[in-house]
């Protein structure tokens, strides 16, 4: 006869079963992680150890490059442009026949901006140049200088802005007069440390002739077509000119009572030479430059006082010049190649 099964009894072959059960599945996953597959744990484990090792080959630079995103440089900390520019090309072909249109001109220069200005955008500009032109109704002669200058300051690497000051009206020419306010006028604009004085019918025939500034008053246009490619006399100083901001004060500016044609530029020469500066000049070959044949303009005709004037700078440039300046500011426009300001000289009347 079989004995009978007793409820206890099962119950313990039951728990004897589940014991067996939990051991064979610890022993599984106990060989599974010895020998086979990774946990996450574990390949979290060696890439924190594989970036340690890393981290620790690496030199500082690097290592930041790993662990943070990329520096962007700031304009302020852009390196210095060179003192030669990479850029120039040398002697250009300057030619007046051809037609130019101010769209083109500006298609061809997307980096000038309104008001014709621009700085070169992977160095720092040397100087901040202000260039000034004196000017009335020479539109014509205008546009080849813009269509020239444009390129060529851009591949001289300057930190420009192109200035035409116009004279209102039908007073006499005063073209010292009108340099003095282009330089007032630049510097409400911009911090310019240099200003180089154009006529507007010159052009350069080498990109070489910097249009900068230089440790003293610099002429620019030493070797004009329209002298044989020479200077006309040895103190000769018109056409382009370039002073620093302290050369220019320096000489309390330019005179403001040369009315029409001559004598302003030997003013100018004179007041530099009895500060005690000296003219510096490009060679003969970089020099070279072209000017725009024309008829001799209305209300310029020569100054029959500038032998007077000139004879006595030194008595009058202190209290004539830039302290003396008088002038009223029409409008200013801004054009997408140049700045230009609409004056009023006062010739005759207080302003
Ligand atoms: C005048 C200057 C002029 C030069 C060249 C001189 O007699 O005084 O103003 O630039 O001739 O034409």
């Amino acid at each position: 006869m079989r004995e009978p099964v007793l409820p206890g009894a099962s119950l313990q072959r039951a728990c004897r079963l589940l014991v067996l059960f939990c051991a064979l599945h610890l022993s599984v996953t106990l060989l599974y992680y010895m020998f086979g597959g990774e946990t996450d744990y574990l390949t979290e484990l060696r890439h924190f150890q594989y970036r340690q090792r890393a981290n620790a080959t690496l030199g500082p630079a690097e290592h930041n490059a790993t662990q943070e995103p990329p520096v962007v440089t700031p304009a302020a900390a852009l390196q210095d442009c060179p003192d030669s520019s990479p850029l120039l090309v040398g002697p250009l072909r300057i030619e007046f026949s051809i037609t130019v249109d101010l769209e083109e001109v500006r298609r061809i220069n997307p980096n000038v901006m309104d008001g014709g200005r621009y700085k070169p955008k992977d160095c720092k500009a040397l100087q901040k140049v202000a260039l000034i032109i004196p000017f009335r109704k020479r539109d014509e002669h205008l546009k080849y200088w813009l269509h020239y200058l444009h390129p060529i300051l851009q591949r001289q690497q300057l930190d420009y802005g192109v200035y035409v000051i116009n004279q209102d009206g039908d007073s006499t020419f005063n073209r010292a007069k009108l340099l003095n306010i282009g330089y007032k006028e630049a510097l409400k604009e911009y911090d310019y440390n240099c200003f180089v004085f154009s006529d507007v019918d010159l052009i350069p025939m080498d990109d070489r002739n910097i249009y900068k500034c230089y440790s003293q008053p610099r002429h620019l246009s030493v070797s004009m077509d329209k002298f044989g490619f020479g200077l006309p006399y040895n103190q000769y100083f018109g056409g382009v000119a370039a002073l620093s901001k302290q050369q220019f004060e320096k000489i309390n500016g330019f005179p403001n009572n040369f009315w029409g044609w001559g004598g302003e530029d030997d003013d100018i020469y004179n007041r530099i030479v009895s500060r005690g500066m000296s003219i510096s000049r490009p060679d003969g070959i970089t020099g070279k430059c072209r000017m725009i044949r024309h008829d001799r303009d209305a209300k310029n005709d020569p100054n029959p006082k500038r032998f007077d004037l000139i004879a006595h700078t030194r008595q009058t440039m202190n209290s004539d010049g830039i302290n003396s300046l008088t002038y009223s500011v029409r409008s200013v426009e801004k054009f997408p190649l140049y700045t230009r300001v609409n004056v009023d000289v006062c010739q005759d009347k207080p302003c």
